[in-house]
């Protein structure tokens, strides 16, 4: 049980360090010491004892200082997030006070005269299968709490260093076998310097929030957890999709020079920071920022965007285990507009389903999750809810420029139900003398093919449509965003997007409606210039890439870019588009400096 797995061999060379390969998903390099989600070490075995009372006062040590770390989570995440998004921290202070469920690892210790350990993991694993068998998906999700809280006192018990990636105490690489959402929102992001995942793809919503923050980050890394340990030396590359464990000091030396390297450009680029975005024929274009919450809001604005052009409200459904009030709701939203200036916010409404299903809502299990009940399906249906976040959205429209935004609308039915449901909350918020927008401008995600082949039919009905790459390349191309083993076939290059996203800027364009990109594809180096060409004049990106957009597109002209589209348009394949942007872009990509 108590030791840590025996290091495996890895496929990668060893020169100055074992090198291996994932998919670079968020530019950078970090140079640090691993901090591995120690879950990934423990294999917890049956083990008898003659002294059953030693047991007892182990487990009542270990049960201590659990509930203490669970007391201090609860006070640091609350005191940086907001005390509404650590209320699953007030859960497992509830469990681990409960004497059902400490009284019964006792009574295991006491009747089989067993290791501390395994009657923690044993009385978890029974409550664990009583949760996940219920029907109520809010019951269903306390499955995960007993996981977490068993899993903390028998770190405790083992003498596990490092602790959970929510209490990191110096700056690290987090290493996982994968990271949910969820967990995301926990680490506390000044204490990280990479993230590596051995499973993960470039679309998940975890990586987009890594991405967010600027930090590096390398998924889908073949075996990293047979190899690596927590305090392992590690250097993360970002942008080429490689981490270095235990490299020599030449290696290092390599690295901090890259490091060095980007620090200038990223140093130049802060010149970009208040400078309007216009390409070099002196076009001006818009450049907004994609956030989910009002941390992210003001870095952006720091960089003198022309607003948010996504905000993704479902994190407020996703940080506790229940679903938010009006008055919570009203409450971020309000501060998103205010914050903003004036400026634009776009509030996209909650897109939950697939990878993002909050426990407490009786979503089904499905066979087709991407295909299925989610995003504007589930609004739709669920009205009570739809409607109690239509109310917070207008009345947050009385305090700035909010817009709202429907997602994976597939067709004009759809449009229509969703925006006669706003009329609807009107009606109601005028009754009852409440202040509201009543022009507010209301728009689309252009991320189902459908939607992109009628966008001229839906752009009659809409203020503005925002294509959302992400799901478009999924549903286009028919791959799951998700699945690690079809990675290499989710591509923006690929010839069928392209043409999808060219017909949607065109009838935006033809029907007077404003387009935007607010998927990954609208920061992608090789991309910008392409969408350039195309016509588009809104950009909605993470923070972390707009002061480079800024910089490609006054490095480009449009009229010059419009001849390259052309050209790309009249290619066949993924690779061959790939490798015209490269030769043609690779400056932008690469990012390095001129001297
Ligand atoms: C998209 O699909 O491109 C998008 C921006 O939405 P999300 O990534 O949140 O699904
Ligand atoms: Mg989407």
């Amino acid at each position: 049980m108590r030791g840590k797995r025996a290091r495996a061999s890895c496929s990668g060379h060893s020169w100055g360090g074992i090198f291996i390969k994932g998919i670079g998903v968020s530019s950078g390099i970090a140079i640090g010491r691993a901090f591995v989600d120690w879950k990934e070490h423990v294999e917890i075995e049956k083990e008898y004892v003659d002294d059953v009372e030693m047991e007892l006062d182990r487990l009542n040590a270990a049960v201590e200082v659990a509930g203490q770390e669970i007391q201090d989570l609860y006070k640091d995440v609350a005191s940086r997030l907001g005390r509404d998004e650590v209320e699953m921290f007030a859960c497992h202070g509830m469990m681990i006070a409960d004497p059902e469920f400490i009284g019964q690892i006792k009574g295991r210790i006491i009747t089989e005269s067993v290791n501390a350990e395994w009657a923690v993991r044993s009385v978890a694993d029974k409550f664990i299968h009583v949760f996940e068998d219920m029907d109520d998906d809010y019951l269903k999700s306390k499955a995960d709490d007993v996981k977490d809280v068993s899993a903390r006192i028998c770190r405790l018990l083992l003498h596990i260093e490092g602790g959970d990636m929510t209490a990191l105490q110096e700056k690290s690489i987090v290493v996982a076998r994968n990271f949910t959402a969820s967990e995301i929102v926990q680490i506390d992001r000044d204490r990280v310097l990479g993230f590596v995942s051995q499973e993960g793809t470039l679309a998940s919503h975890s990586i987009i929030m890594a991405r967010n923050w600027g930090v590096p980050a390398v998924v889908d890394v073949s075996n990293i957890l047979d190899v690596v340990e927590t305090g392992d030396m590690m250097i993360v590359d970002g942008m080429d999709g490689v981490i270095i464990l235990n490299p020599d000091e030449e290696i290092i030396e390599l690295y901090r020079n890259k490091q060095a390297c980007l620090a200038k450009f990223n140093e130049k680029l802060t010149d970009m920071k208040m400078k309007n975005t216009v390409t070099k024929d002196g076009i001006p274009l818009k450049i907004y920022a994609n956030g989910d919450n009002i941390r992210d809001l003001r870095s952006a604005m720091e960089k003198g965007i022309s607003g948010i052009g996504l905000f993704r409200t479902e994190r407020l459904y996703m940080d506790r285990d229940r679903l938010p009030t009006e008055s919570e709701q009203l409450g971020v939203y309000k501060k998103a507009v205010l914050d903003a200036g004036g400026k634009t916010v776009i509030f996209r409404t909650l897109d939950i389903g697939c990878d993002k299903v909050p426990g407490y809502l009786n979503v089904p299990d499905e066979e087709n999750p991407a295909l299925g009940y989610r995003a504007i399906r589930l609004s739709l249906s669920r009205a009570d809810i739809f409607r109690i976040q239509i109310r917070a959205l207008l009345r947050a429209s009385a305090f700035g420029k909010a817009k709202i935004m429907f997602p994976m609308i597939s067709g004009v039915e759809e449009l229509r139900l969703a925006k006669g449901l706003i009329d609807d909350v009107k009606n109601d918020l005028k009754k009852e003398g409440i202040p509201f927008n009543p022009n507010i401008e209301i728009g689309v995600m252009i991320e189902v093919p459908s939607a992109a082949i009628i966008s001229d039919l839906i752009a009659r009905e809409v203020d503005f449509m925002s294509i959302g790459t992400n799901d478009l390349i999924q549903y286009t191309l028919a791959v799951d965003r998700m699945n690690r083993n079809l990675s290499h076939l989710f591509s923006p290059f690929h010839p069928g997007v392209l043409r999808l996203v060219k017909t949607v800027i065109d009838n935006g364009r033809e029907k007077g409606v404003k387009v935007s990109i607010c998927g990954e594809m609208a920061g992608d180096p090789l991309l910008i210039p392409v969408l350039v060409g195309m016509g588009l004049e809104r950009f909605s990106m993470n923070a972390d890439s707009i002061l480079r957009a800024r910089w490609i597109i006054a490095q480009v002209e449009r009229s010059e870019m419009r001849d390259v589209v052309e050209q790309i348009l009249s290619l066949s394949s993924v690779s061959e588009v790939r490798r015209f942007c490269e030769e043609r872009f690779s400056s932008f990509r690469q990012c390095i400096p001129e001297n």
